[in-house]
Protein backbone atom coordinates (compact mmCIF):
# COMPACT_ATOMS: atom_id res chain seq x y z
CA UNK A 1 0.00 0.00 0.00
CA UNK A 2 1.26 3.69 -1.24
CA UNK A 3 2.28 5.79 1.81
CA UNK A 4 2.75 9.85 1.42
CA UNK A 5 4.56 12.46 3.09
CA UNK A 6 3.16 15.80 3.14
CA UNK A 7 4.97 19.03 4.93
CA UNK A 8 3.55 22.49 5.22
CA UNK A 9 6.30 24.92 5.90
CA UNK A 10 4.52 27.64 8.03
CA UNK A 11 5.96 31.10 9.35
CA UNK A 12 5.71 29.58 12.95
CA UNK A 13 5.56 26.14 12.26
CA UNK A 14 6.80 22.90 10.48
CA UNK A 15 4.60 20.44 10.53
CA UNK A 16 4.62 16.91 8.86
CA UNK A 17 2.19 13.70 8.25
CA UNK A 18 2.46 10.44 6.61
CA UNK A 19 -0.49 9.43 5.49
CA UNK A 20 -2.00 6.48 3.42
CA UNK A 21 -4.30 6.18 -0.23
CA UNK A 22 -7.22 7.12 2.44
CA UNK A 23 -5.82 9.92 3.72
CA UNK A 24 -5.77 8.19 7.11
CA UNK A 25 -2.69 10.11 9.38
CA UNK A 26 -0.49 7.20 10.13
CA UNK A 27 2.00 9.18 11.99
CA UNK A 28 2.68 13.17 12.58
CA UNK A 29 5.07 15.70 14.13
CA UNK A 30 5.97 19.32 13.92
CA UNK A 31 9.01 21.93 14.73
CA UNK A 32 9.11 25.09 15.56
CA UNK A 33 9.86 27.15 11.70
CA UNK A 34 14.05 28.99 12.28
CA UNK A 35 13.92 32.25 12.91
CA UNK A 36 17.42 32.78 12.23
CA UNK A 37 19.76 31.52 9.47
CA UNK A 38 18.21 30.76 6.23
CA UNK A 39 17.15 28.81 3.75
CA UNK A 40 19.44 25.24 3.88
CA UNK A 41 18.69 25.39 7.91
CA UNK A 42 14.72 25.72 7.58
CA UNK A 43 15.53 23.11 5.01
CA UNK A 44 17.12 20.53 7.63
CA UNK A 45 14.54 21.27 10.09
CA UNK A 46 11.51 19.95 7.13
CA UNK A 47 13.91 16.70 6.94
CA UNK A 48 14.24 16.18 10.49
CA UNK A 49 10.37 17.04 10.75
CA UNK A 50 9.72 14.42 8.12
CA UNK A 51 11.91 11.63 9.73
CA UNK A 52 9.75 12.25 12.86
CA UNK A 53 6.51 12.15 11.21
CA UNK A 54 8.18 8.74 9.51
CA UNK A 55 9.43 7.18 12.23
CA UNK A 56 5.65 7.71 14.39
CA UNK A 57 4.43 5.80 11.65
CA UNK A 58 7.10 3.23 11.79
CA UNK A 59 8.71 3.62 8.93
CA UNK A 60 11.89 5.07 6.60
CA UNK A 61 11.46 7.91 4.14
CA UNK A 62 12.91 6.10 1.25
CA UNK A 63 9.56 4.12 1.59
CA UNK A 64 7.44 6.60 1.03
CA UNK A 65 5.77 6.79 -2.92
CA UNK A 66 6.42 10.74 -2.30
CA UNK A 67 6.53 14.07 -0.09
CA UNK A 68 4.60 16.88 -1.13
CA UNK A 69 5.27 20.23 0.41
CA UNK A 70 3.23 23.04 1.02
CA UNK A 71 5.76 26.78 1.26
CA UNK A 72 5.01 30.12 1.40
CA UNK A 73 6.63 32.10 -1.09
CA UNK A 74 6.85 31.44 -4.55
CA UNK A 75 7.13 28.25 -5.85
CA UNK A 76 8.67 27.44 -9.09
CA UNK A 77 10.87 24.23 -10.38
CA UNK A 78 11.08 23.02 -7.27
CA UNK A 79 12.56 26.14 -5.88
CA UNK A 80 11.37 28.62 -3.64
CA UNK A 81 11.12 32.09 -4.00
CA UNK A 82 11.42 35.04 -1.45
CA UNK A 83 9.59 33.64 1.48
CA UNK A 84 9.46 36.87 2.99
CA UNK A 85 7.95 35.41 6.46
CA UNK A 86 11.13 32.49 6.71
CA UNK A 87 14.60 34.04 7.76
CA UNK A 88 16.74 35.02 4.90
CA UNK A 89 14.62 33.76 2.09
CA UNK A 90 14.49 37.02 -0.17
CA UNK A 91 16.15 35.25 -3.21
CA UNK A 92 15.46 31.54 -4.50
CA UNK A 93 16.74 28.32 -2.80
CA UNK A 94 16.68 24.89 -4.71
CA UNK A 95 14.30 23.18 -1.91
CA UNK A 96 12.85 20.29 -3.96
CA UNK A 97 16.43 19.17 -5.04
CA UNK A 98 17.82 19.45 -1.41
CA UNK A 99 14.80 17.69 0.45
CA UNK A 100 15.66 14.59 -2.44
CA UNK A 101 19.24 14.43 -1.48
CA UNK A 102 18.53 14.42 2.21
CA UNK A 103 15.11 12.46 2.29
CA UNK A 104 15.68 9.36 -0.82
CA UNK A 105 12.36 10.06 -2.24
CA UNK A 106 10.58 11.76 -5.23
CA UNK A 107 9.08 15.63 -3.80
CA UNK A 108 6.94 17.73 -5.18
CA UNK A 109 6.27 22.17 -4.33
CA UNK A 110 2.80 24.20 -4.51
CA UNK A 111 2.71 27.33 -2.47
CA UNK A 112 1.11 26.52 1.04
CA UNK A 113 -2.04 28.52 1.24
CA UNK A 114 -2.85 27.08 -2.29
CA UNK A 115 -2.62 23.48 -1.29
CA UNK A 116 -4.02 24.52 1.49
CA UNK A 117 -6.97 25.18 0.01
CA UNK A 118 -7.34 22.48 -2.52
CA UNK A 119 -7.49 20.42 0.75
CA UNK A 120 -10.43 22.23 1.79
CA UNK A 121 -11.71 21.87 -1.38
CA UNK A 122 -11.15 17.70 -1.76
CA UNK A 123 -11.47 16.88 1.56
CA UNK A 124 -12.52 19.36 4.20
CA UNK A 125 -14.99 22.08 4.30
CA UNK A 126 -15.27 22.82 0.97
CA UNK A 127 -15.99 19.57 -0.52
CA UNK A 128 -19.76 20.78 -1.19
CA UNK A 129 -19.25 23.65 -3.76
CA UNK A 130 -17.74 24.96 -6.77
CA UNK A 131 -16.24 27.98 -6.17
CA UNK A 132 -14.39 28.61 -2.86
CA UNK A 133 -12.69 31.21 -0.62
CA UNK A 134 -9.83 30.01 1.53
CA UNK A 135 -8.73 32.41 3.96
CA UNK A 136 -5.74 31.34 6.01
CA UNK A 137 -5.71 33.73 9.01
CA UNK A 138 -1.74 33.31 11.09
CA UNK A 139 1.46 35.04 10.54
CA UNK A 140 -0.32 37.02 7.63
CA UNK A 141 -3.40 36.56 5.70
CA UNK A 142 -3.05 34.40 2.97
CA UNK A 143 -6.18 33.36 0.25
CA UNK A 144 -6.64 30.62 -1.87
CA UNK A 145 -9.13 30.38 -4.72
CA UNK A 146 -11.05 27.45 -6.47
CA UNK A 147 -13.53 28.91 -9.29
CA UNK A 148 -15.84 26.59 -11.12
CA UNK A 149 -13.57 23.70 -9.94
CA UNK A 150 -10.33 24.85 -10.87
CA UNK A 151 -7.45 26.56 -9.02
CA UNK A 152 -7.06 29.93 -10.19
CA UNK A 153 -3.84 31.61 -9.80
CA UNK A 154 -3.89 34.32 -12.01
CA UNK A 155 -0.68 35.20 -13.27
CA UNK A 156 0.86 33.36 -10.93
CA UNK A 157 -0.07 35.89 -7.55
CA UNK A 158 -3.81 35.60 -7.40
CA UNK A 159 -5.09 35.03 -3.63
CA UNK A 160 -3.13 37.81 -1.56
CA UNK A 161 -6.00 38.53 0.15
CA UNK A 162 -3.87 39.95 3.25
CA UNK A 163 -3.08 42.98 1.08
CA UNK A 164 -6.58 44.23 0.54
CA UNK A 165 -7.33 47.40 1.38
CA UNK A 166 -9.42 48.14 4.40
CA UNK A 167 -8.93 51.34 4.86
CA UNK A 168 -7.14 54.10 2.78
CA UNK A 169 -3.78 55.37 4.45
CA UNK A 170 -4.55 53.56 7.00
CA UNK A 171 -2.25 50.72 10.01
CA UNK A 172 1.31 50.04 8.29
CA UNK A 173 1.54 46.43 6.69
CA UNK A 174 4.67 44.20 7.16
CA UNK A 175 4.68 44.88 3.23
CA UNK A 176 5.00 48.55 3.58
CA UNK A 177 2.35 49.25 2.21
CA UNK A 178 -0.52 51.09 4.21
CA UNK A 179 -4.32 50.31 5.11
CA UNK A 180 -4.16 46.18 4.21
CA UNK A 181 -6.53 43.73 6.14
CA UNK A 182 -3.33 42.38 7.36
CA UNK A 183 -2.16 45.53 8.81
CA UNK A 184 -4.93 44.77 11.44
CA UNK A 185 -5.30 41.18 11.10
CA UNK A 186 -1.88 39.27 10.99
CA UNK A 187 -0.52 38.02 13.96
CA UNK A 188 3.09 39.24 12.83
CA UNK A 189 1.08 42.63 12.66
CA UNK A 190 -0.76 42.24 15.56
CA UNK A 191 2.40 41.47 17.67
CA UNK A 192 3.91 44.34 16.58
CA UNK A 193 1.09 46.78 17.70
CA UNK A 194 0.36 45.09 20.61
CA UNK A 195 4.57 45.64 21.76
CA UNK A 196 4.13 49.21 21.23
CA UNK A 197 1.33 49.96 22.80
CA UNK A 198 2.58 47.88 25.94
CA UNK A 199 6.00 49.04 25.88
CA UNK A 200 5.77 52.67 24.48
CA UNK A 201 2.09 53.80 25.62
CA UNK A 202 2.51 51.37 28.72
CA UNK A 203 -1.08 49.67 28.14
CA UNK A 204 -1.62 46.75 30.05
CA UNK A 205 -1.56 43.20 29.15
CA UNK A 206 -0.94 39.11 29.83
CA UNK A 207 0.19 38.71 26.33
CA UNK A 208 3.81 38.91 26.78
CA UNK A 209 4.04 37.47 30.39
CA UNK A 210 1.74 34.59 28.85
CA UNK A 211 4.75 34.26 26.18
CA UNK A 212 7.09 34.14 28.50
CA UNK A 213 5.24 31.53 30.49
CA UNK A 214 4.74 29.01 27.66
CA UNK A 215 8.43 29.51 26.63
CA UNK A 216 7.55 31.11 23.30
CA UNK A 217 9.63 33.70 21.30
CA UNK A 218 6.48 35.27 19.42
CA UNK A 219 2.91 35.66 20.22
CA UNK A 220 1.57 32.26 18.73
CA UNK A 221 -1.91 31.88 18.59
CA UNK A 222 -1.93 29.86 21.52
CA UNK A 223 -0.77 33.07 23.44
CA UNK A 224 -3.74 34.83 21.85
CA UNK A 225 -6.46 32.23 22.28
CA UNK A 226 -5.21 32.21 26.27
CA UNK A 227 -5.13 36.04 26.95
CA UNK A 228 -8.90 35.88 25.35
CA UNK A 229 -9.88 33.20 27.86
CA UNK A 230 -8.31 35.82 30.68
CA UNK A 231 -10.77 38.92 29.19
CA UNK A 232 -7.24 40.45 28.58
CA UNK A 233 -8.11 43.91 26.98
CA UNK A 234 -5.57 44.63 25.01
CA UNK A 235 -5.56 41.01 23.26
CA UNK A 236 -9.93 41.28 23.15
CA UNK A 237 -9.46 44.98 21.66
CA UNK A 238 -6.97 43.36 18.76
CA UNK A 239 -8.90 40.56 18.25
CA UNK A 240 -12.08 42.68 17.51
CA UNK A 241 -10.12 45.05 15.46
CA UNK A 242 -8.75 42.04 13.26
CA UNK A 243 -12.38 40.69 13.16
CA UNK A 244 -13.71 43.65 11.72
CA UNK A 245 -10.99 44.03 9.05
CA UNK A 246 -11.72 40.07 8.34
CA UNK A 247 -15.01 41.16 7.88
CA UNK A 248 -14.67 43.95 5.50
CA UNK A 249 -11.52 42.16 3.34
CA UNK A 250 -13.63 38.88 2.91
CA UNK A 251 -16.94 40.46 1.69
CA UNK A 252 -15.19 42.75 -0.58
CA UNK A 253 -13.44 39.48 -1.99
CA UNK A 254 -16.72 37.94 -1.93
CA UNK A 255 -18.54 40.78 -3.76
CA UNK A 256 -16.18 40.93 -6.85
CA UNK A 257 -16.44 36.83 -7.22
CA UNK A 258 -19.50 35.37 -5.42
CA UNK A 259 -18.40 32.05 -3.85
CA UNK A 260 -20.48 29.87 -3.03
CA UNK A 261 -18.51 29.18 0.62
CA UNK A 262 -15.61 30.48 2.47
CA UNK A 263 -13.21 28.45 4.27
CA UNK A 264 -11.26 30.14 7.63
CA UNK A 265 -8.13 28.22 8.42
CA UNK A 266 -4.56 29.15 9.44
CA UNK A 267 -2.89 29.27 12.74
CA UNK A 268 -5.53 31.69 14.37
CA UNK A 269 -8.28 30.82 12.33
CA UNK A 270 -8.50 27.42 13.42
CA UNK A 271 -7.65 27.80 16.91
CA UNK A 272 -10.11 30.48 17.23
CA UNK A 273 -12.36 28.27 15.49
CA UNK A 274 -16.39 28.42 14.87
CA UNK A 275 -16.94 31.16 16.88
CA UNK A 276 -14.71 33.77 15.10
CA UNK A 277 -15.77 32.32 11.84
CA UNK A 278 -19.27 33.20 13.23
CA UNK A 279 -18.25 36.85 14.22
CA UNK A 280 -16.40 37.01 11.03
CA UNK A 281 -19.38 36.36 9.19
CA UNK A 282 -21.25 39.05 10.93
CA UNK A 283 -18.83 41.40 10.21
CA UNK A 284 -18.74 40.46 6.50
CA UNK A 285 -23.12 41.51 6.04
CA UNK A 286 -22.52 45.40 6.42
CA UNK A 287 -20.04 45.21 3.57
CA UNK A 288 -21.54 42.29 1.22
CA UNK A 289 -23.74 44.09 -1.94
CA UNK A 290 -26.20 41.21 -1.89
CA UNK A 291 -26.72 40.64 1.83
CA UNK A 292 -29.79 38.31 0.87
CA UNK A 293 -27.82 35.83 0.21
CA UNK A 294 -23.91 35.60 1.65
CA UNK A 295 -21.53 32.94 1.45
CA UNK A 296 -21.32 30.01 3.87
CA UNK A 297 -18.57 30.45 6.49
CA UNK A 298 -16.58 27.32 7.94
CA UNK A 299 -14.14 26.41 9.62
CA UNK A 300 -11.15 24.40 7.79
CA UNK A 301 -12.32 21.10 8.64
CA UNK A 302 -9.00 19.49 8.18
CA UNK A 303 -7.41 21.68 11.07
CA UNK A 304 -3.69 22.04 12.11
CA UNK A 305 -2.85 19.19 9.76
CA UNK A 306 -4.58 20.66 7.08
CA UNK A 307 -1.64 21.98 5.37
CA UNK A 308 0.50 19.06 5.83
CA UNK A 309 -2.20 16.87 4.51
CA UNK A 310 -3.00 18.77 1.49
CA UNK A 311 0.43 18.58 0.52
CA UNK A 312 0.49 15.24 0.12
CA UNK A 313 -1.89 15.53 -2.80
CA UNK A 314 0.93 17.02 -4.72
CA UNK A 315 2.54 13.56 -5.09
CA UNK A 316 -0.89 11.48 -5.79
CA UNK A 317 -1.17 11.88 -9.62
CA UNK A 318 -2.38 8.12 -9.33
CA UNK A 319 -4.77 8.52 -5.98
CA UNK A 320 -7.85 6.41 -6.46
CA UNK A 321 -10.08 9.20 -6.16
CA UNK A 322 -8.25 11.36 -9.02
CA UNK A 323 -8.09 14.28 -6.18
CA UNK A 324 -3.93 14.37 -6.67
CA UNK A 325 -4.25 14.74 -10.51
CA UNK A 326 -6.30 17.96 -10.64
CA UNK A 327 -4.06 19.45 -7.47
CA UNK A 328 -0.40 18.05 -8.80
CA UNK A 329 -2.07 19.99 -12.03
CA UNK A 330 -3.37 22.89 -10.34
CA UNK A 331 -1.17 23.82 -7.09
CA UNK A 332 2.38 22.55 -8.27
ZN1 LIG B 1 0.19 44.63 2.90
Amino acid sequence: MPRFGGIDLGGTKIQAVIVDEYNNALGSSRRPTPTEGGPPDVAREMATALRDAAKAAELEPAELAGVGVGSPGTVRDGSVLSARNLPGWEGSFPLGPTLERELGCPMALGNDVQVATMAEYRLGAGRLYDSLLGVFWGTGVGGGLILEGRPWRGRGAAGEIGHVVVEVDGARCTCGRRGCMEAYAGRAAMEIHARRLHEEKGRKTVLFKLMEEHGRKRLTSGVWARALEQRDKLATHMLDRAVHALGAGIASVVNVLDVEGVVIGGGLGVRLGHPYAKRIAEEMLPHLFTDSDPPHVHVAALGDLGGAIGATLLVREQAPDGAGSAAAAGVG
